[in-house]
Formats: structure tokens, sequence, C-alpha cells
């Protein structure tokens, strides 16, 4: 049993429980109702993990924790696990230079979105149409323009991934399956559906400082109107919470590009990200941007340099 009394440092408490290696008790003050009430919520969606769980409950009780306070309770609870098999979907388009056949260039996108959630107006399909249908779509295009090019003297590897919204699982994975220093750099795609912050013909790389990917891109862009500026919203930490992530803090120069104007895009994580709210302009300029800012990357007359490796345990 864990009493987490009313004090908020109490509530530091609540981190291991929510992944328990025991049925456990838990009596929660009645003066932490606002964290019971997040708890139930986050609780009643149940816990995934990408390693097996034991079949244990937390039962939270939202009661009084003085002592004295001696109240009796009769408590059923019940936990089912269920293993999901998850799977990337990826493909490859080997290089036509046997030199840099270890010189792999990834674009991807996340396939997965939240699935149902609680019902707005009739409707509880949280469809992801901007996030990430659209950089799914980015990497379909993408890889069916460069095999009709079939010029690429890098190997490409277009992948979609599994899992990102419960935690990025399916990039993690996949990262693993590769040696970091064998990919020369990662165009991760996740929302381009809406117009950017600096107006059309615009998408922002995320970590645009931690190597020069950024620059390298937009050289292969001089006759075009097309810009690729800086993440305007560092605060977001949107470099580390996207599918990139893994291989960027092994050093590989992985970046997401995007058009979200994340702070106050409504449709977030909504179930309004419908097809129907997706700008197929702005969509079409960013995957044209794209195709041509690669060329120099793909044909291996540019490499990005390399990010600094994350310190461990970030
Ligand atoms: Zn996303």
């Amino acid at each position: 049993m864990v009493v987490i009394g009313p004090e908020p440092a109490e509530r530091q408490k609540i981190g291991p429980l929510l992944n328990p290696t025991e049925n456990t008790i838990v009596l929660v003050d009645t003066a932490q109702r606002k964290l019971f009430g997040q708890l139930a919520d986050y609780l009643h969606h149940g816990i995934t993990s990408p390693e097996p769980l034991g079949a244990y409950a937390t039962v939270l009780l939202l009661t009084s924790t003085r002592s004295g306070a001696a109240p009796t309770y009769r408590i059923n609870a019940t936990t089912s696990v269920q293993p999901l098999a998850l799977r990337n979907v990826a493909g490859v388009l080997p290089g036509h230079d046997p030199k840099r056949a270890k010189e792999y260039v990834v674009f991807s996108g996340h396939y997965d979105h939240l699935g149902i959630l609680k019902p707005v107006a009739g409707d509880s399909i949280a469809n992801g149409a901007d996030d990430d249908a659209s950089g799914t779509t980015a990497v379909v295009a993408l890889a069916e323009y460069f095999k009709k090019r079939n010029d690429n003297a890098r190997p490409l590897l277009f992948v979609a991934f599994a899992a990102e919204e419960v935690g990025g699982y399916g990039s993690k994975y996949f990262s693993k399956q590769l040696k970091p220093e064998e990919v020369t750099a990662m165009f991760n795609i996740e929302m381009i559906g809406k117009e950017a912050k600096f107006g059309p013909k615009t998408a922002f790389i995320t970590g645009y400082d931690k190597s020069d990917f950024g620059p390298l891109l937009q050289a292969n862009l001089k006759d075009t109107a097309f810009k690729f500026e800086p993440d305007p919203y560092p605060e977001q930490n949107l470099f580390y919470r996207s599918d990139n992530a893994t291989l960027a803090k092994l050093g590989v120069p992985a970046h997401t590009i995007s058009t979200d104007q994340i702070p106050t895009d409504k449709l977030y994580h909504s179930v309004d990200d419908e097809a129907s709210s997706l700008n197929v302009k702005n969509m079409t300029d960013v995957i044209s941007a794209i195709a041509q800012s690669a060329t120099g990357i793909v044909a291996g007359r540019q490499t990005p340099t390399r990010v600094a490796p994350e310190p461990a345990g970030r």
C-alpha cells in the first residue's frame, strides 16, 4: 500500500506506480483530487509498454489519509494484458554507387495516430490526416519519385513508423536496427498539411542549428521561392519529440520537417484532424521542395555534418 498525502511533493510517488510490479493499493488524499482525476483519465486508456507488462493492478482510492481516519474498503480489481504486434513498413532503393552502399538516407513519417477519442459532435475517430498521414503521403510520393529517377548514388530507405503517438516505439525499434555511422541523413516528415507560420512555400526544420542539413537543403532550392526555416517553437522541444530523435541522439543529422503551427493548431490531436482540413497545395509544395532539396544528399554530392550525440539518459 502507498499513501499519497495532501502535500504537493507527495505526487512524485505516482511515477513507478504506473508500471506496477506488484498489486498495489494507493490511498490518494482528497486534497489531491485533481491529480486523482488526471490519473483516472490516463489509466482509463490502459498503459502501453514496449516490454511485456506483468498482470498487476494499481488501485487508486480517493480518501482521507489523516491518521485516525480508518475506513474499511472492499476492493475488486482485474487487469488484462493484451500483446500487440505492430509493424513499421519500410522499403529500400539500393544506391547506384557501390562505394556509398553504407551511406543510407532515410525518409520517414509515422502512420499511426490516436485511434478512438471521446466523441465530439458524434465523431470519435481521430483520423490523423495531418498527423501524420500528410508525412506518410510524402514518404510514398518521394519513394515513387526517386524510384522513377533511378539515379540515387546512396541507398534510400523509406519508412512509415508505427506507434509514434504512444511513445515513438516504431522509430526507436527501427533506429536500433541501423548502425548510426551508416546513416548519412534522415528526413522525418511530420504534419505538412497546413501552412507554416512563415507563409506559403515554407517549412521548418527542427534542430536546424545542430547540423548544416538545413543550409545544404536550401542550396538546392536556389531557383525556387521555397524557404526552409529554423524551428520557430524551440520551447516545444520538437527535435527530441519526434521519430528523428533516436538517430539524432546517436549523432545522425536526423531532422523533422514540418509546417504545423503547433501552439495554435486547434485540430492537433482532435477528432477534427480530417482530410478535408488539409491544404493539399501546401503539401505538394513541401513534398516537391523536399524532393529537390534532397538531390545533393541523394546523389552523394552533399553530406551534412553530424549532430553532437546527446549524453545517455536524455
Ligand atoms: Zn505526429
